[in-house]
């Protein structure tokens, strides 16, 4: 489809395929497998596995929608979707690196996505160098000859801190790193990380992407050369691949997206900036608002602030601050006590308590995560509502 349309026509129309029927709505394609006119016909088929449908392990008409549809709004050339966001992960460590290889990686992480990097790939070889994401020498500093591969999350979770992509982009270039980023937090509809010097955009499609908590799905958009010949093979033969059903739920979401993301940005400023003015509330984390250290590079970088805020109530000790945090909690009557994002329904959470209990209360400490701080990924439920909601447990009602 013509490159030069815009985001919201191509999100609604691009990658659509036909069948002979004509259907108006991208037709389901729920077969594991798909058949041949001859034994000739199977043999040229195979040999050529990424230009014909044989099996929905290595392809389907579905997916195939999804991914294309995926790569024209970040503005990548091809797409591989995954059954989840961590199998996509593997899937690009598995498809850049091999047992000696070393990365550099944003310390402030998906909990998963740490787990992986220092527990797992580490007993085959492949070792991670943790930095601050904004200190720029420790990404240089931390680059050997065996570097292949640098990986960064923007915003952070919980406390949305920004992480400048050209900048490391730069870095990874000079040192001859694939510069793979998590898109999740924002969307292409957001942020769109190919055009600020990414080599590779990871989805956790599950998030925003489907936006209406139904699925979990996962994707990677990069260069043709590198999706097809390098993550292909890897995702054909070793199967972590996206269901059909899912992909046409994805599919839909992504229809949606720029609505959705727009919406639930502005609804996050709202709140933000309401949190902001309470007497109960010590500070707030927005990336779109002016009080953000890194606002600047919020404007630059991103569309809008995107959907999550951070915030930390008050309370002269650490265990007033928890049961202040607990009390907006147990307030709450709308908001729903989950840790998703990205969904049409608000969801809060305690992170000192849930996503991030399992690390070391020095390390907790050192990320600024308190026991005063909540998360709250704002859905499309009226801003209004959402800080009446929220009074509730800061007034103590
Ligand atoms: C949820 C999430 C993941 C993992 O994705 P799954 O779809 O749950 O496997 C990775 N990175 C970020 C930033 C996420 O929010």
């Amino acid at each position: 489809m013509d490159d030069s349309l815009n985001f919201d026509t191509l999100a609604v129309r691009s990658g659509t395929v036909r069948t002979d029927f004509n259907e108006h709505s991208e037709a389901l394609f729920l077969t594991s497998s798909f058949c041949f006119t001859s034994a000739a016909e199977a043999a040229e088929r195979f040999k050529h596995s990424e230009d014909y449908y044989t099996y929905s392990r290595f392809t389907n008409p579905t997916v195939t929608m999804f991914q294309d549809r995926l790569a024209a709004l970040e503005g990548g050339e091809a797409c591989i979707a995954t059954a989840s966001g961590m199998s996509a992960i593997l899937s690009i460590v598995m498809a850049a690196m091999q047992a000696g290889d070393h990365m550099v990686s944003s310390r402030s992480l998906f909990g998963s996505t740490l787990g992986m990097f220092s527990q797992i790939f580490t007993r085959f070889g492949i070792t991670t160098t943790f930095v601050d994401p904004n200190d720029l020498d420790a990404w240089r500093n931390a680059v050997r000859p065996e570097t292949k591969l640098f990986f960064v999350e923007t915003p952070s979770n919980p406390l949305t801190e920004l992480a400048d992509i050209e900048a490391i982009g730069k870095i990874a270039k000079a040192a001859g790193a694939l510069f793979v980023v998590d898109n999740s937090f924002c969307s292409p509809a957001v942020q769109q990380p190919l055009k600020l010097g990414a080599d590779v955009v990871m989805h956790s499609a599950t998030k925003l992407i489907d936006g209406q908590g139904r699925v979990l799905g996962g994707a990677l958009v990069g260069s043709r050369q590198l999706i097809m010949e390098k993550v292909f093979p890897f995702v054909r033969s070793a199967g972590p691949t996206l269901s059909a059903f899912n992909a046409w739920v994805l599919l839909k979401g992504l229809e949606t997206l720029s609505l959705r993301a727009e919406r639930q940005s502005a609804n996050a400023l709202e709140v933000a900036r309401w949190l902001e003015r309470h007497p109960s509330v010590k500070r707030v984390f927005y990336p779109g608002l002016e009080s953000h250290p890194q606002y600047a590079l919020a404007q630059r970088q991103q569309r809008s602030g995107g959907a999550v805020v951070a915030f930390e109530v008050v309370g002269d000790t650490p265990e007033a601050q928890r049961e202040n945090a607990w009390r907006v909690i147990d307030g709450t009557q709308l908001c729903s006590i989950t840790a998703n994002l990205g969904d049409t329904r608000t969801t809060i959470t305690h992170p000192s308590t849930t996503t991030h209990s399992r690390i070391t209360p020095e390390a907790r400490a050192e990320a600024g995560i308190t026991e005063g701080l909540l998360r709250l990924a704002l859905g499309l439920e009226h801003a209004g509502d959402i800080c009446n909601d929220l009074a509730r447990g800061l007034e103590g009602r």
